[in-house]
């Protein structure tokens, strides 16, 4: 593996002032991976230091929104030209299988051609008129780049999530400063590249990497970034708006969820086993909006947590990168652990493991876990209401729509939520009272780049993706004009208002 050990700033690759390294490890067999940069304080300072000047002195925000287009595309050609080294570094990096590798860098390119789009139809859009009751007066509201981006990632999908703040932002015309997880910090130092070779002014897109504490609270609390933008854990969310609260920082959170499917019992019970093992083991579960809780109603219960059981034995576990494998190890030593307490306290809570939770005997190293169906969840136990961010689903059942409603609703969180049932009336009733910022029907977790993404209550604020997504990078000015040819006369008296 080449040497990662080097920060990406004002389109130099630097070592860090301290000139130290962490390691990342492969979770697949435990082997480290590289040695990589870990910025500090003063690294982060640099950094920032770099995208202030690049938004402040330099062409990025400065250029036209079709200029700024047309390097998005080459970021996301330069993305796709390596699809297949790019998903190995990040199966290697995550532990995740390559077909989903592949399909999250075909994602991320999407994304850059998507905000591209967006880039090249700005500038048109950028003004648009106010109507004003005092006709004496004209007004527009122009939408300008924010300053400067501070974007925090996590580590189940670290390529596309970089693209979900880096195409945004660019497109918007910011600069930024890019802290991928210290778990999997791999493919954001290949982003840079790619951005520096697609033409990328310096000091447009920096990436320091390094540890949450070091490297990601001092780029939160930096006075010079104007925005942040985080993905990650709600205690780490809650910090990063504390200390964004000290300079009044524009904030954006995609935070954790518990989000629930509502199975009702004239569903196609092969169609709902599928979906929900979409999604709670695509990824390992260690998706944010992975359904965790799923609701069955009473007369489909035995027979779907049969046939659910039956399918999860089949589902095949190893290395991301062996062939037909559908299942990877967690991504670290801390998160396996995690997830056997959480089963283990599960079971003490009353759940009733149906299957799974074991390393699989033919995997001595690595951080494997079998997937678990967990029955009979007690709604309040811990299980059923804490991510657990992993392949654990919790299952229980429902008498009634209104019993449904009410315990899908019942969580702290609100990200993401799913119905299904071959009533589509019902099914559009039920998404309408979920408060949950994405509902899926009849399916779960499909995501669009051009739809709208992010929770209700903590599971965070703001929204990514779309219009919305570039919404976030954006300021809004005012400018209105005087346009009465009478003077205002209220501290003046001239002789043509008396
Ligand atoms: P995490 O909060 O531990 O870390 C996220 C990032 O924050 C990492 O880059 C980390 O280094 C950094 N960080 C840690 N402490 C920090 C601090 N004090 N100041 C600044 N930065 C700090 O989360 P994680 O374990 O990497 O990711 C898992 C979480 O992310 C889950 O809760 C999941 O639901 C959530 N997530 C949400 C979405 C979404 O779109 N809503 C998507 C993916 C993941």
């Amino acid at each position: 593996m080449k040497s990662y050990d080097r920060l990406f700033i004002d389109g130099e690759w630097v070592k860090p002032v301290e000139g130290g390294t962490f390691q990342t490890v492969n979770p697949s067999d435990e082997t480290v991976l590289a040695d990589v940069a870990a910025a500090t304080a003063e690294d982060v300072d640099l950094a920032v230091g770099a995208a202030r000047e690049a938004f402040d002195e330099g062409p990025w925000p400065r250029m036209s929104g079709a200029e700024r287009g047309a390097i998005l595309r080459k970021i996301a050609a330069g993305i796709r030209e390596r699809l297949d080294e790019l998903a190995q570094i990040e199966v290697r990096d995550n532990g995740k299988p390559l077909p989903e590798a592949l399909w999250d860098l075909g994602d991320a390119a999407g994304c850059f051609e998507f905000y591209a789009g967006l880039a090249e139809t700005l500038d048109a859009n950028a003004e648009k008129p106010v109507a004003l009751a005092d006709g004496r007066f004209s007004s527009i509201a122009r939408k300008e780049p924010i300053g400067v981006a501070g974007a925090i990632i996590p580590w189940n999908f670290p390529m596309l999530m970089a693209a979900w703040k880096v195409a945004p932002a660019l497109a918007a015309g910011c600069t930024m400063v890019l802290k991928p997880s210290e778990l999997t910090p791999l493919t954001a130092l290949e982003l840079a590249g790619i951005a520096s070779k697609a033409g990328l002014p310096r000091g447009v897109l920096n990436v320091v990497t390094g540890l949450g504490q070091d490297a990601g609270a001092p780029l939160a609390e930096h006075p010079g970034v104007d925005k942040l933008a985080f993905t990650g854990s709600v205690p780490t969310g809650s910090r990063i708006m504390q200390s964004a609260a000290r300079d009044i920082k524009n904030v954006s959170l995609e935070l954790g969820g518990k989000s629930p499917f509502i199975v009702f019992d004239d569903s196609d019970i092969e169609a709902a086993v599928e979906w929900i093992m979409f999604g709670i083991f695509w990824n390992q579960g260690e998706v944010c909006s992975a359904t965790s809780r799923v609701l069955v109603q009473r007369k489909l219960y035995a027979p779907l947590l049969e046939r659910l059981t039956e399918q999860a034995r089949k589902i095949t576990i190893g290395d991301g990168l062996q062939q037909d494998v559908l299942l990877g190890p967690l991504v670290s030593r801390g998160q396996y652990d995690k997830v056997r307490e959480a089963i283990s306290r599960g079971e003490a809570e009353g759940a009733r493991r149906l299957t799974g939770g074991e390393r699989p005997a033919h995997l001595a190293k690595g951080y494997f876990i079998e997937p678990v169906v967990l029955a009979d969840v007690p709604e309040d136990s811990w299980i059923w209401r804490e991510e657990i961010f992993g392949p654990v689903v919790c299952v229980r059942p429902f008498d009634d729509e209104a019993e449904a409603v009410r315990s899908a609703n019942d969580s702290r969180f609100g990200l993401a939520a799913a119905v299904m049932s071959s009533d589509l009336a019902r099914c559009e009733r039920v998404a309408r009272l979920m408060r949950a910022g994405i509902v899926w029907i009849n399916c779960s977790q499909p995501t669009f780049t051009e739809a709208p993404w992010g929770g209700y209550k903590q599971s965070g604020i703001g929204r990514e993706l779309g219009e919305w997504g570039l919404n976030n990078y954006l300021e809004i000015k005012q400018i209105t004009r005087y346009e009465s040819d009478q003077p205002w006369g209220w501290y003046i008296k001239s002789e043509r208002s008396e």
